[in-house]
C-alpha cells in the first residue's frame, strides 16, 4: 500500500518469524562489532568508520564508467576488475527492470557487459531474497561479489555467520554509502513535481542522477523518467521539492534509526566524495573506504585507471556531513520521541548524548522532531494523490511543515 517492501506475512505467522538476520532487530549483532570481528585487525581505525586500510577519493579514467555511472564510476569499474582478476565468477547487484510494479530487482552478473546493465542511484526499495536462495541452493563452486546497501551488507554478514557456505561463495561485499531509502511512490513523487500529470502513467524508465552538459558541479543532476504514453520529463533534481535531501518525503522508517553511514560491514565502501575539489567536477567523484586486502589489491592492481588522491578521516566525515548528523549526532532526539510515542525504540549505539538545556540543542530536536512528523504524514498524503489523481493534495499537506523546518536551517 505505502510502496514500501514488508515480509508476506500473516498476523499468524509473526511468531514464526526469524528475524535472526534482520539488520534492524535489537536481537542480532550490530554492524560496529561486526566490523570489529572482520577488520579489527587492520591499523587504522576511527570510532564512526571503524576499522580500514585505505581513504581515497576519485574517479574512473578508463571507457564510460564514469559519464554512464552515479557518480565516479568505480562501482562497476571495481565489480568488473574482480571478475577480470578473476576473484569472482559473478556479481550480485541491482538493476533496472521493465516491470512497472517494481522498476529495480537484484540479478546475477554473469560478465563484464551484464555488470555494465547495473543501476545507477536507485531510490527504490528491492529484495534481495530469491538471488541469495539461488546461490546459497547452487551445488557449484562459484562465487560471487555482493553490492547492497550498508543495511543488505549486514543482513549479508548475518547470513554468513549462520551458513558458513555464503561465506565462501560471496567472498566479496561492496556496499554504496546511503543516506536514506524512499519507498517506491517516491519515483512517481518526483516524476509527478517534474511535469506528470496523471498518476496512471506508469513509468517504463528512470535515472533519479541523470548527468547532463549543463550540470556545473557535481550536485547538479536531473531527474529523468520515462513513461508508458512515451512521455517524458527531465527536470533539475534541485528544482523538484522532493530532491531536497533534507527533506524525509516518503523515507523509510527504518532509515531514521540507522547509524551505519559508513558501510562497516562491507569490504569496501563507495559513495560521493562531496567535499573540495571534487564536489567541483560536475562529471562525479567516488568517496572509497577500503577495508579488506582483496578490495585493496584490486585498486592497487587497476591504479592506472583511476585518477585519485588519499584523504583523511575528517574529509571523509564532512563529505556525509547531512548524513553523519542526522544519524550519528541527532539520532538520540528520535529515539527519545519514539520512546515517548511509541513506549519501546530499538537498542542503538547513539554516540552523541544530545543536551537539552542549549538553545542550540532545542533547535536540533525541533528539526528531528519535524522531520518525523513529515516522513511519518508524506506516506499517507501520497496514498490521496494516487486516489484523487492529484499531486496538489501532496503539496498542500507538507508545506506548514517543510516551511517550519526551513525556518530552522
Ligand atoms: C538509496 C541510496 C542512497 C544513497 N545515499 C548516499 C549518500 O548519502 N552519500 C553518498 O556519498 N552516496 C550515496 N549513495 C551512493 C551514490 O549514489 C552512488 O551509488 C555511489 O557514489 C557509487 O557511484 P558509482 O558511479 O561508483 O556507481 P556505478 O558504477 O554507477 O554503480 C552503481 C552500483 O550501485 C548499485 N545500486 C544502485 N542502487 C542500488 C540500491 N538501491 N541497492 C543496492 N545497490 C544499488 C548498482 O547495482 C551498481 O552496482 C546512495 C545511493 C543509494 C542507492
Amino acid at each position: 500500500m505505502y510502496g514500501e517492501l514488508v515480509p508476506p506475512i500473516t498476523t499468524d505467522d509473526q511468531k514464526k518469524l526469524d528475524s535472526s538476520v534482520c539488520p534492524f532487530v535489537d536481537e542480532t549483532e550490530n554492524e560496529f562489532s561486526i566490523n570489529s570481528k572482520l577488520y579489527g585487525m587492520l591499523d587504522q581505525y576511527h570510532p564512526d568508520i571503524g576499522s580500514f586500510t585505505k581513504l581515497l577519493a576519485g574517479h574512473v579514467t578508463t571507457g564510460d564508467y564514469r559519464s554512464k555511472g552515479a557518480s565516479g564510476g568505480m562501482v562497476k569499474w571495481f565489480l568488473n576488475n574482480a571478475l577480470k582478476d578473476n576473484v569472482v565468477d559473478g556479481v550480485i547487484q541491482v538493476r533496472q527492470t521493465e516491470k512497472v510494479e517494481s522498476l529495480f530487482e537484484y540479478y546475477i552478473a554473469n560478465n563484464p557487459e551484464a555488470v555494465r546493465l547495473g543501476a545507477k542511484s536507485a531510490y527504490y526499495p528491492t529484495n534481495f531474497s530469491d538471488v541469495i536462495r539461488e546461490v546459497f541452493e547452487s551445488t557449484d563452486e562459484r562465487r560471487f561479489a555482493f553490492v547492497g546497501l550498508p543495511c543488505f551488507c549486514h543482513s549479508l554478514r548475518l547470513l554468513q555467520a549462520k551458513y558458513p557456505k555464503l561465506k565462501a561463495k560471496i567472498p566479496l561485499v561492496i556496499s554504496i554509502f546511503c543516506g536514506h531509502l524512499k519507498s517506491k511512490h517516491y519515483a512517481s513523487l518526483m516524476a509527478m513535481q517534474a511535469g506528470l500529470d496523471n498518476y496512471q502513467d506508469p513509468i517504463t524508465y528512470i535515472d533519479f542522477r541523470h548527468k547532463t552538459d549543463h550540470d556545473r558541479n557535481a550536485s547538479q543532476y536531473n531527474f529523468y523518467s520515462q513513461h508508458l504514453s512515451s512521455k517524458i520529463y527531465s527536470r533539475r533534481r534541485t528544482a523538484l521539492p522532493a530532491g531536497d535531501w533534507k527533506i524525509p518525503h516518503l523515507k523509510i522508517k527504518a532509515c531514521d534509526f540507522c547509524e551505519d553511514v559508513f558501510g562497516s560491514t562491507a569490504d569496501i565502501i563507495f559513495g560521493d566524495a562531496w567535499i573540495q575539489p571534487f564536489v567541483k567536477d560536475p562529471l562525479g567523484s567516488n568517496l572509497v573506504i577500503i577495508r579488506s586486502q582483496a578490495a585493496m589489491q584490486l585498486i592497487n592492481d587497476h591504479s592506472d585507471e583511476l585518477s585519485f588522491q588519499e584523504i583523511n578521516v575528517q574529509d571523509v566525515i564532512k563529505s556525509q556531513g547531512g548524513s553523519y548528523n542526522h544519524r550519528v549526532r541527532d539520532i538520540s532526539f528520535r529515539l527519545k520521541r519514539e520512546k515517548e510515542v511509541f513506549g519501546w525504540a530499538p537498542n542503538k549505539r547513539a554516540r552523541y548524548v544530545n543536551s537539552i538545556d542549549d538553545i542550540v540543542s532545542q533547535n536540533r530536536e525541533k528539526i528531528q522532531l519535524i522531520r518525523t512528523l513529515i516522513r511519518e504524514k508524506s506516506r499517507d498524503l501520497f496514498l490521496k494523490v494516487k486516489t484523487a489523481n492529484n499531486l496538489a493534495v501532496y503539496t498542500k499537506g507538507v508545506k506548514q511543515l517543510i516551511a517550519e523546518l526551513n525556518k530552522l536551517y
